[in-house]
């Protein structure tokens, strides 16, 4: 047994079952035994891949991305460049390559900025992004106009799960089997108080159906969507769930490329859920930003220039024009991460809409 399944065991023998959420953020971000604290879990290497990994041009569109909404903020100087969950670093060392060619004013006036739990991938990160400042949660960022980026972050955050059954929804529960030695899936015994939690569009869902809610994912938005608007900026978000509330069981374990039962090594695989992109829009909405999207991750990438500038690295390199190639079919592809992944755009209210938003 490893020492998370061996603690998590003793914490549900005294305090019972977890919820979806408490599980979750043990697996991911126990302070010793998490995913995310252990490793750097990217690449080809590691469990998964995403898309700044994939191709530079991902993070250079991105960066232009930026660069645009600092000109329609009217170029505060300084401003906050800020990445939720940079990963390896990557996209943001693509993006600041972009924005140093296209827009140099930009690069010497933002302030770079990372959120990030992880000391593995905070160590990658600075090897890429010298002059960057750490923060451990959003909510300690310093005031002023800030232009924020969160690439497969919000996918990593604790959801909560029910069931609806004859009397209404049940929460899902992480338990422990005696017999087995294992973790099981259980249902709180009652209906459950956490109703408003629940998307509108699915609390009518019919019996077995699974809801899902991220309460970190809304307060996260809720949080940026007040800070646009009171102080300036935007934020792009890039992840992969449904454009509009949806029942269903979206939570997956994702280990060496390949899917693994959930509950079967915490600590080793990488859980994540589907984002709610409508909840997200309406809770920064909420808050006073203007949401613009989601739109298709293929799309909002057309749009934003992927073929001329894979074009272009293509004729830099003609060797690598099929791996080239195959990197723009992967981000953009309709039975890739084109159509699955969205992007939503926050802005704060005045700027207009953003590049690559209809
Ligand atoms: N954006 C990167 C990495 C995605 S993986 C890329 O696209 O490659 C998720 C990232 O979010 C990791 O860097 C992870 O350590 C970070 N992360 C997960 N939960 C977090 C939390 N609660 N607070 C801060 N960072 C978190």
């Amino acid at each position: 047994m490893t020492a998370l399944l061996d603690l998590l065991r003793r914490r549900i023998a005294v305090d019972g079952p977890l919820t979806v959420a408490q599980y979750m953020a043990e697996a991911l971000g126990h302070p010793r035994h998490g995913y995310y604290v252990k490793q750097d879990p990217l690449g080809a290497a590691g469990d998964f891949t995403t898309a700044p990994e994939i191709s530079q041009v991902f993070g250079e569109l991105i960066g232009l991305w930026c660069a645009d909404l600092w000109q329609r903020m009217g170029t505060p100087d300084p401003v906050l460049l800020v990445e939720l969950g940079p990963g390896r670093g990557t996209l943001m060392q693509d993006a600041l390559r972009a924005i140093g060619r296209a827009a140099p004013g930009f690069r010497a006036a933002l302030r770079l900025h990372l959120v990030e739990t992880s000391p593995a991938l905070r160590a990658a990160q600075a090897t890429r992004l010298a002059d960057a400042a750490w923060l451990d949660r959003l909510a300690d960022l310093a005031e002023g106009p800030a232009v924020v980026v969160a690439n497969e972050f919000f996918d990593a955050l604790p959801i909560r799960q029910w069931q609806r059954g004859a009397k209404g929804w049940h929460e899902r529960l992480v338990g422990w089997d005696e017999e087995t030695c294992r973790l099981h899936w259980e249902l709180s015994a009652r209906a459950d108080p956490g109703l408003a939690l629940i998307p509108e569009a699915v609390r009518d869902a019919p019996e077995g159906s699974i809801a899902e809610a991220c309460p970190a994912g809304l307060s996260h938005a809720a949080l940026l969507g007040r800070r646009l608007a009171q102080q300036g900026g935007a934020a792009l978000i890039v992840d992969y769930g449904p454009a509009r509330s949806a029942p269903g069981d979206s939570l997956q374990a994702v280990r060496r490329h390949a899917f693994a039962d959930p509950l079967e090594a915490p600590g080793d695989a990488d859980l994540t859920a589907h984002v709610d992109f409508q909840s997200l829009a309406q809770a920064a909405s909420q808050a006073g930003a203007i949401a613009h999207g989601p739109v298709t991750q293929g799309a909002f990438l057309e749009t934003l220039g992927l073929r001329p500038r894979a074009a272009q690295l293509q004729k830099a390199s003609p060797a690598r024009a099929a791996e080239i190639d195959a990197a723009v079919a992967r981000l953009a592809g309709p039975q890739q991460m084109g159509t699955l992944f969205k992007a939503l755009a926050l802005t704060a209210p005045g700027l207009g809409t953003p590049a690559g938003f209809p």
